[in-house]
């Protein structure tokens, strides 16, 4: 039975990786028929962001990805915030003192700074631990006069020396590190609360977890996990590991972070993240413009694709389509021309309907009411071959809701004779209701022809009358949508 966990720290804005992470445990549940949790890992407080849980839950649902189990949701395997877990870890860290694989740490946080100034990158492990306050270091009569005394303390996981950790990721392969490189990390902290490394190992097995999929930047931890696993006596049901390739920045020189996208001018969070500590926006796809359907397939090809040439996936193409086999180990580069690129095609494909909400709002952001929806869905179909954003329907389309502002009279006027004058009134004069854009093609050219002109020296100043600039669909198209009326008006307009 495959159950899968997107497992994010409520610690601020939802970074595009971390999207991706949840969407691939999500096609993978879909595609086996599993179970897709959403569990908050909020037992680091010094960390936590109020708002951020609520931010990833709506991200999640933008993105269409809905979770099986979650704090919103509920499930038969809850609590889902791990701070509502707290009582239940204690056991487990108390049980791994018994076998002897942790121990009590008194050490100040103070006589840990001392240490930290004292040895440079100090670890606290099996080069150091005998020098320190612990369990290992005191007299058992020593260590329980303290428990009993309340003192402040932590539990260690006790590093094994000169061990191998040794293990199949689904998408690296064979891993191993050794165990004389890594510190003994707290499990359990001197507030009770455990630390990410017990909490992720109990709640997996407790949520019995089949396949833990994230980040790459989380290989390092799994020695660490898998030891936990271990030393509890649960190795027969551990999950299967999948560690996804990093996202990386354009240039492919190390990790995407927010930090280039502020620089490089493009969003790293789905939606826009404002920090309730700093008070800074952090843009978001959302916002800027990106359809959900687009973000979500842009996600899913950073690391994976189908084997063939095919780019553009809907969501349930790709449930269908996803395995891990197709994974790759190699970092992926984000490039954000190539994400705008992915939102074209969805918007050039969505059914005006679709996108009729969403325009009419960007309009309305910018004071424009669409009042008619008929005329507006003609107007979307007409311009959203050529909108890369959203956003782009304003420029894209504002001259059919009101007549241009502002015009390029030199540009309509340029090798202007009065011969042209005539031809455009003659033209205005000659439009009648119910003319097709082809039969007010062929008029404008029967009349070019009478008056001794070409009609490619007249398309351009047509245009600028329509539209306010030399940019556009077809002008008998866009004449055609503006109706009669409005198109003579503005031919008077511009001629006046
Ligand atoms: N809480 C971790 C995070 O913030 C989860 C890592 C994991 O999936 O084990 O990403």
């Amino acid at each position: 039975k495959v159950r899968v966990r997107f497992a994010p720290s409520p610690t601020g804005g939802l970074h595009l990786g971390g999207v991706r992470t949840a969407l691939f445990n999500y096609l993978f549940a879909k595609k086996h028929n599993g179970t897709f949790i959403l569990r908050v890992e909020d037992t680091d407080q010094t960390r936590f962001v109020s708002g951020a849980e609520e931010y990833i839950q709506s991200c999640l649902a933008w993105c269409g990805i809905h979770p099986d189990e979650s704090p919103l949701v509920g499930g038969n395997f809850g609590p889902y915030r791990q701070s509502e877990r707290k009582p239940s870890y204690r056991q487990y860290a108390e049980r791994l003192i018994d076998s002897g694989n942790a121990y009590y740490a008194f050490d100040t946080p103070e006589e840990l700074d001392a240490k930290r100034k004292e040895v440079p990158n100090f670890l606290y492990g099996q080069a150091s631990r005998m020098q320190m306050r612990n369990s290992l270091t005191l007299s058992a009569d020593e260590v329980s006069a303290l428990l009993a005394q309340h003192t402040p303390h932590v539990i260690r996981i006790k590093m094994p020396e000169d061990e191998h950790v040794s293990f199949i990721d689904m998408i690296r392969g064979h891993v191993s590190f050794d165990t004389n490189l890594i510190d003994d990390k707290v499990l359990l902290k001197a507030d009770g609360m455990p630390t990410y490394h017990l909490a992720v190992v109990a709640d997996d097995r407790a949520m019995e977890i089949s396949h833990i999929f994230r980040g790459e930047e989380w290989l390092p931890s799994a020695p660490i996990h898998i030891l936990l696993w271990r030393y509890l006596g649960w190795e027969d049901e551990m999950p299967q590991w999948v560690h996804l390739p990093l996202i990386l920045k354009p240039d492919g020189n190390g990790k995407l972070s927010k930090r280039d996208g502020d620089r490089l001018g493009f969003p790293v969070y789905a939606q826009n993240w404002t920090d309730p500590k700093t008070g800074d926006l952090t843009k978001g796809f959302k916002e800027l413009g990106f359809m959900p359907e687009a973000f979500v397939n842009l996600l899913a090809m950073l690391g994976w694709n189908d084997g063939t040439d095919q780019e553009v996936f809907t969501l349930a193409e790709l449930t269908e389509k996803f395995s891990v086999e197709r994974i790759s180990k190699a970092g992926a580069k984000f490039d954000f021309e190539k994400a705008k690129w992915y939102n074209h095609e969805w918007i050039k494909r969505a059914d005006a309907h679709n996108l009729l909400a969403t325009v009419k709002e960007e309009f309305e952001a910018k004071g424009i009411a669409l009042n008619d929806d008929a005329y507006a869905l003609k107007v979307i179909d007409l311009v959203k071959d050529r909108c890369n954003l959203l956003g782009d329907f304003i420029a894209q389309s504002k001259y059919f809701f009101a007549a241009p502002a502002e015009y390029d009279l030199a540009a309509v006027k340029a090798k202007w004779t009065p011969e042209k004058a005539a031809f455009f009134n003659a033209f205005a004069a000659s439009l009648t209701d119910g003319l097709s854009a082809i039969q007010m093609e062929e008029k404008f050219k029967e009349l070019a022809a009478e008056h001794a002109l070409k009609p490619g020296e007249l398309m351009l100043p047509f245009r600028i009358m329509l539209v306010g600039g030399k940019f556009g669909p077809g002008v008998f198209d866009i004449a055609f949508t503006l109706g009669t009326a409005e198109t003579q008006s503005r031919i008077s307009i511009a001629l006046a």
